[in-house]
């Protein structure tokens, strides 16, 4: 018997699972209100970096269009504005991450998922058709973003401890500012202003730089995120560049003033905030189906650590997989799904949330743990290479003892090697 499988939403959750179940024989019919020829001409929809991780599955669905030798990078260089001497210091990835303009990305995968025979079905969904869409298939995916239909799962007030965003974002893709000698992230860190992601991204002119600008409420750069860049361009670049020189002087000296602007236009910066919010992850709907919540309605996070598409990618895939091994869909299948995917999802959503917080504050275990990273090249190398998984960035964070931990057991077992190896010589 076949399966019916509904997805409602084409982002990158929807279209990961999508093209997984096209993958093992299920056509699932894909729901969503855009068309892939209206993404070019839409505003920046955000400034998404996958992790290797990712890009193996993508490998996998056989939709890593981008290679990494291309449009990746290759680590994060640090620069945390620590009083009086900023710390600076560098970290590899195992394997290159790397940035797409979703504008191009989602497009392209809803393309190769209707090639491949998938069924796209366009319309503005609303809480009152999901029962209809329940009665068409088996099992309902929602996994619409951000937007009002995600409310129908419920929020989970002990993994959600904000009510308001905690960072007034603004967000761009710049022309003007060189790259790295290697191409790499830069994370930035002002205690008490806010932190800046600098991310190498490919969009429609080629590679450009995405400033991911994370502002502290009520702080000293909460100003970018309120000025409008259309209403004075001019203005706005410079009241930027001002900002850029005296919290992030690193990224400023890499700007050539007579280049630096929006990289496509005005469409292509993006300002407010997220509320870090995780939901139930089913609900049975009148009837008996169930509708499973997937990716960002499942669990958003701010964009700071960069794990919301990653993570909803994981889910699709644990999903996927579940969906095409199970045949009966009721609450111990989403049992089964829950349990599978719940690590990586509360390990993203407890790290960033505890990041959020604490470089606001800078209390001295991070202080003293940033230091380590910034004297160990191992350890910075470790801790970059696990934001492939939040779950041991929580492992690490979630407790000062942890911290502490972790930094000492890879000291001492590195000591102990170089002291065997000395003793062989
Ligand atoms: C500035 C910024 C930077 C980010 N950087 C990163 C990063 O570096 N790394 C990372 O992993 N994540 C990052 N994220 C998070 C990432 O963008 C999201 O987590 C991810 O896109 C969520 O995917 P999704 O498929 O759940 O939702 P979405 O990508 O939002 O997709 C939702 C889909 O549903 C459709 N839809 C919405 N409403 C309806 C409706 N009513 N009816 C029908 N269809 C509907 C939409 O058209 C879309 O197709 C960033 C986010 C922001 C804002």
């Amino acid at each position: 018997m076949d399966k019916r499988i509904g997805i409602v939403g084409a982002g990158t959750a929807g279209l990961h699972l999508g093209l997984h179940l096209l993958q093992h024989g299920i056509r699932p019919t894909i729901y969503t209100d855009r068309r892939p020829e209206e993404y070019a001409g839409m505003r920046l929809l955000n400034t998404v970096a996958h992790h290797s991780v990712t890009i193996q599955r993508e490998n996998v669905l056989g939709v890593d269009f981008w290679p990494v030798a291309d449009h990746g990078y290759f680590g994060h260089h640090y620069f945390i504005g620590a009083k009086p001497d900023p710390l600076r210091f560098y970290g590899s990835l195992r394997n290159p991450s790397r940035a797409v303009d979703y504008r191009i990305y989602q497009p392209r995968l809803m393309e190769e998922f209707e090639k491949r025979g998938g069924r796209l079905e366009y319309k503005e969904l609303r809480g009152e058709d999901v029962a209809g869409l329940a009665d068409r298939n088996d099992l309902l995916v929602v996994c619409t973003g951000k937007g009002p239909l995600g409310q129908l799962f419920q929020h989970q007030p002990a993994h959600s401890p904000f009510s308001r965003p905690q960072r007034a974002l603004c967000v761009g893709l710049f022309k003007g500012i060189s790259q790295h000698s290697s191409r790499a992230v830069t994370m930035y860190f002002s205690p008490g202003a806010g932190e800046m992601i600098e991310i190498p991204t490919t969009s429609f002119g080629g590679m450009v730089n995405a400033l991911v600008i994370e502002n502290i409420p009520g702080g000293d750069l909460e100003i970018l995120a309120k000025t409008k860049y259309e209403d004075n361009p001019k203005a706005f670049l410079a009241l930027l560049l001002e900002k850029l020189r005296q919290h992030y002087p690193t990224c400023a000296e890499r700007i050539n003033e007579r280049e630096f602007d929006l990289a496509n236009g005005p469409l292509d910066i993006l300002q407010g905030g997220v509320t870090p919010t995780v939901r139930n992850g089913h609900i049975v709907l009148d009837g008996g189906k169930i509708a499973v919540a997937l990716g960002d309605v499942q669990a958003v996070v701010d964009p700071v650590l960069g794990q919301g598409a990653n993570m909803a990618s994981y889910a699709a895939f644990i999903l996927g997989e579940e969906i095409v091994k199970q045949h009966v869909y009721d609450e111990r299948f989403v049992e089964h799904v829950n349990m599978r995917r719940q690590d990586r999802v509360l390990g993203a959503s407890r790290w960033t949330n505890f990041m959020l917080t604490n470089l606001q504050t800078m209390p001295p275990e991070l202080l003293t743990f940033i230091d380590k990273l910034s004297r160990h090249r191992s350890l910075s190398d470790e801790f970059t290479d696990n934001f492939n998984y939040p779950e041991k960035q929580w492992d690490c964070f979630a407790s000062v003892e942890r911290m502490k931990a972790w930094c000492d057991v890879r000291l001492r077992s590195e000591d102990s090697r170089a002291s065997v190896e000395r003793v062989a010589a």
